[in-house]
């Protein structure tokens, strides 16, 4: 953990994670980037799916932090585009240090030998194949940056800029961000879309778990459909 973190913890992430919120009340993107990079140093990773609105933040990143480490959780469930595109989009955006985290072999073997977990529990399958990697992952950082958006809805409403969850600060650089603020992003910049949403892919994560949603429908309506479950889990655990 860098010293400048620990020094700021005196009175507690929560209440240090409120305050870096209030100072950046209305902050730009970038703004939030930099004062996150000046804040934890070493001590920041981005975590990004590659999916739909990803390009944005790792356009962002990228200019203010080339090397910074960006994890990829491989579920080895993704759709084949994805993983062309991650690798595309990494080049394109001249990031240099993007790693892809598997889950571990042996928690595999012991309960999904024949991959087909997704089918019986959801929630079992996420924690193996994305929120074990990330706490893995994130085990040496004090900070992680997240795409989240308030608009996306559910529990990511009222989401601040800088938060305090589990054993990490995380970054929430878009969270006042719309849909038409991302389109125009995409637009003005000549950014590579998801191959997968010209077919209807709003989100896109696990391809067992995501399906095309309806003009007008909720960003992630096609993420675990028909199931109550709303996130894979690794925000509320990580
Ligand atoms: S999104 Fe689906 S396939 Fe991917 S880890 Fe979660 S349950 Fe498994």
């Amino acid at each position: 953990m860098t010293a400048s973190v620990v020094d700021l913890k005196a009175d507690g992430p929560k209440a240090h994670a409120a305050r870096l919120a209030a100072e950046h009340e209305g902050a730009s993107a970038e703004d939030i980037l930099r004062a996150a990079a000046a804040e934890f140093g070493d001590g920041l990773a981005l975590v990004s799916s590659f999916g739909a609105e990803s390009a944005v933040l790792l356009r962002l990143a990228a200019q203010v932090k080339p090397d910074i480490p960006v994890i990829f959780l491989e579920t080895q469930k993704h759709f084949a585009q994805t993983l062309s595109y991650r690798r595309k989009l990494a080049k394109t955006l001249g990031l240099t240090n993007v790693q892809d985290i598997k889950p571990d072999k042996d928690e595999l073997a012991a309960n999904d030998p024949d991959g087909t977990l997704w089918k019986r529990d959801t929630d079992l399958c996420c924690t193996i194949r994305k929120v074990h990697p990330l706490e893995t992952a994130l085990s040496g950082y004090d900070a992680w940056i997240t795409g989240r958006k308030q608009f996306h809805g559910g529990a990511r409403v009222n989401l601040p800029a800088f938060e305090h969850t589990g054993e990490h600060y995380k970054v929430n650089p878009l969270v006042r961000w719309s849909r038409e603020d991302i389109d125009a992003y995409y637009a003005e910049h000549e950014i590579p879309p998801h191959p997968l949403v010209a077919q209807g892919f709003p989100s896109i994560g696990c391809w067992p778990c995501t399906h095309p949603v309806a003009e007008g429908d909720d960003v992630r309506a096609g993420r675990w459909r028909g199931q109550a479950k709303t996130e894979c889990g690794i925000h509320g655990r990580v």
